[in-house]
Order: structure tokens, then sequence, then C-alpha cells
């Protein structure tokens, strides 16, 4: 008789899976076996590719553009990122400071890579996007979890970050826009928090996804702008994906320092290689043809707008749930507490009973919250937040 497998490492016994794609997985295949599923858990825009981007990428393929390309991504391509952070940011850089990498996830990934050694300490802040505490933990790194919950609007206070600093801390995640609460922080309360983050000497990781999507006037900062020492330490990851609704392409971007950004390349050389070279041009189009894809732009963030404001009027007329009005990205994160069911029993059942699915806060490191998307159409998210009432009264009998 053999002897069973050695067990698998560490890495693959410790990482948990997405909840969120597994949630979303769970509404799919309820979907596919005729339910008629009311999806809130989606994290991705409901719209299509603009046609001007997706052109750009079949002209290039059918162009021959089907060779390795360099690791940090076609020249270009780095130029025109480089070109927009001067022109929406004032930001100066050089395109070697520029490493596109496969999805912004990825670039996350390897931002804390470069930074972070075994046993560092990561401040993350909680609600937190799935994949911060896993991409730490493979790191070798231990996340640090600060919750702001909704009673400072899902933000962090310089107080908060202080008190989570060790002498082993080593990043500082930030997120803002924010997924889950789509909270946004104003450039004031940033400068304060890096500040402590500058007191101490640690770098930031400033995940700039959904800059572009902000409502009621509110502006997008970016953080390594505030001054030479801040932008020294600070990784800006930004992408395609969300801004123009290019999530299967699988295009992120990393703005570093140059000794950052020369390891970030060196450790996607070894990981991965460049992004697929032909879907790097449409990536190029989305930055050079600009009047096109500011019209596509406008048009998600006409629609995202007006289902913000639907859906937050709505969840706020539910006896027992609270929702703040986030002024970015695409998700609401309403306070579900007072039914007293963890978030995750009320989205099971919401999802048995009313076939609504959402993502419970938990899964993001906040218990008693709600994340749903409104990425999806008028008619369903109508549909879904009237099931979610009658879910809610349910309980309240
Ligand atoms: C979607 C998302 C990303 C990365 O998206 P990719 O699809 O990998 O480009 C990064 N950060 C946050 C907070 C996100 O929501």
């Amino acid at each position: 008789m053999s002897n069973p497998p050695a067990p698998l490492s560490t890495w693959a016994r410790n990482v948990s899976p997405s909840p969120t794609l597994a949630v979303d997985a769970k509404a799919k295949a309820l979907q596919a076996a005729g339910e008629d599923v009311c999806g809130f858990a989606a994290g991705e825009p409901d719209f299509d590719t603009p046609e001007h981007i997706k052109d750009a990428c079949i002209a290039a393929l059918k162009g021959g553009k089907t060779k390795y390309a360099p690791t940090p991504g076609i020249e270009p391509l780095r130029q025109a990122i480089v070109d927009r952070y001067a022109a929406e940011y004032g930001l100066k850089a050089a395109p070697s400071q520029v490493i596109v990498s496969p999805g912004g996830k990825f670039n996350c990934y390897l931002g804390v890579l470069a930074t972070c050694s075994p046993g560092d300490e990561v401040i993350v802040p909680a609600p937190f996007w799935v994949s911060y505490p896993e991409m730490v933990k493979l790191a070798g790194a231990v996340p640090k979890f600060v919750l702001a919950d909704d009673t400072t609007g899902f933000r962090l206070t310089p107080a908060m970050v202080e008190a989570a600093i060790t002498p082993k801390t080593k990043l500082l995640i930030l997120n803002s826009p924010s997924n889950p609460t789509g909270a946004v922080y104003s450039r004031q309360e940033l400068e304060a928090i890096v500040a402590v983050a500058m007191k101490h000497n640690l770098y930031i990781l400033s995940d700039e996804m959904y800059e572009h999507l902000v409502y009621d006037g509110a502006k997008p900062t970016c953080i390594a702008t505030f001054s030479k020492e801040v932008e020294a330490r600070t990784i800006t990851v930004a992408g395609f994906s969300k801004t123009y609704a290019m999530t299967g392409w699988r295009i992120g971007t990393t703005l570093a320092p140059a000794p950052i950004a020369k390891a970030i390349s060196e450790l996607q050389s070894q990981m991965s290689s460049n992004v697929t070279t032909f879907a790097q041009y449409g990536a190029l189009a989305a930055l050079k043809e600009k009047e096109k894809t500011s019209a596509a732009l406008k048009t998600m963030l006409v629609a995202f707008d007006r289902r913000r404001k639907f859906l937050h009027a709505e969840l706020n007329k539910i006896p027992g749930v609270t929702c703040l009005l986030a002024e970015g990205a695409f998700y609401l994160f309403p306070n579900i507490s007072s039914f007293g069911l963890k978030d995750l029993d009320f989205c099971n059942r919401l999802l048995d009973v009313e076939k609504v699915a959402a993502v419970p806060g938990s899964a993001f490191g906040a218990e008693g919250y709600l994340r749903l998307s409104y990425a999806t159409s008028d008619e369903i998210i109508k549909k879904g937040v009237d099931r979610l009432a009658r879910f809610c009264a349910s309980l309240k009998k």
C-alpha cells in the first residue's frame, strides 16, 4: 500500500478563495438553472468595452502583435500612462516608473511583494477589498486590520492609523474610492493619514482603481502628488478594468519610484512576463482616443449615478436598514445589524428565499453589512430592492 501524497504548501492551505467571486458564482449557477436572480454581487461594470478600444486590439492582433513584449509593457502605453498622470494630476514621471501588469490585482500583489518581507506588518483598513489580506499573507507578511465603520463614513482617522503602527509595520494600504464601501476620502483627510505614514517611514500602496468613478463633485486624490517624500514611498495602482469596462482584458498599471518599479518589473519577469501584447494596444487606444473614451465613461457615470441615488433612497426606506450615500465606485454598503442575524446567514437566506445575491460585510472584515453593487440594470435594482424590503419585513415579524 502506498503512502498518501505529501500535504500541499502552507500557501495553498492558508489561502482563502475570493468570497465575492464565490457569491457571484452561486448566483450565476442559480440563474443558469432557470431561477430569476437579482444579482448585486458582481464587482464589474455591466457595460461592454467601448468599440474603439476593441477595434484597436483587433487591429493589433491582425497586424501581428502576437509576440512577447517588454515585461513592464509596450513603450507607447507606458508613455501614455505617464502622460495621463501629468495631464490629470500634474505628476511628472518617467516611463521607466510604469509597469503594466495582468490586472490591477496583480499590480497590487507585486507592490506588496516588492516592499514586504516575511514577518513585516501591513496596515489594511477594513472594510477591505478581499484580496489585500491574502496578498499580504502570500508575501509572508502579516495583515493588521483597522476597522472604520459607518460612524466615521468608513474612513480611517490618523489616530486610528497611528495606534496600529508597530516597529514591524512596513506598508499602509489605502483604497479611495473604496471597494466595498464606495467611500471617498478628501485630500485633507488623506494628507493627514499619509503624514502619519511618513513619520514612521512606511511605504504606501495606494489602490486608485476607482479614481474616475466619483459622483456629487467628489475629486479623486493621487497620493503620490503630495510631496517628493511621499512620492518616493508610494506605489500607485490603477487600471482599465473598472473605468473602461475592461475587467476581462486583465490590464492594470503601477506607477512607482524607480527602485520599486525596477523590483516589480523583475518580479513580474519571473512570474508572468508581459500583459497580452495585442490587449495592450486596446488599452493604448483607451488613453489616446480621448474623446471617444470620455464619452463612453460619461455614459457609464450617468447610469451609475442614477442607480446609486435610487438604490440609496430605497434602502433607507426599509425599516431596520441604514445606508450612507457613497461618493465613489459602484457599491453601497448598508448596515443590516439591527436584524440580529450574522450577515452571512442574512445573505444565504436572502439568496435562498428571494433570489437576491449580495455579499456579506464579513467577507470584507466588517460584520453587519451587505455590499450591494449597482453595476447592474435599473430593472434588476428595482426588483431586487423590493425583494430585499420584503425579506427584511419578514425578519421583523
Ligand atoms: C477590481 C479591483 C482591482 C483590480 O482589478 P483588476 O480586474 O485585477 O484589474 C483592484 N482593486 C480594487 C479595490 C478593485 O475593486
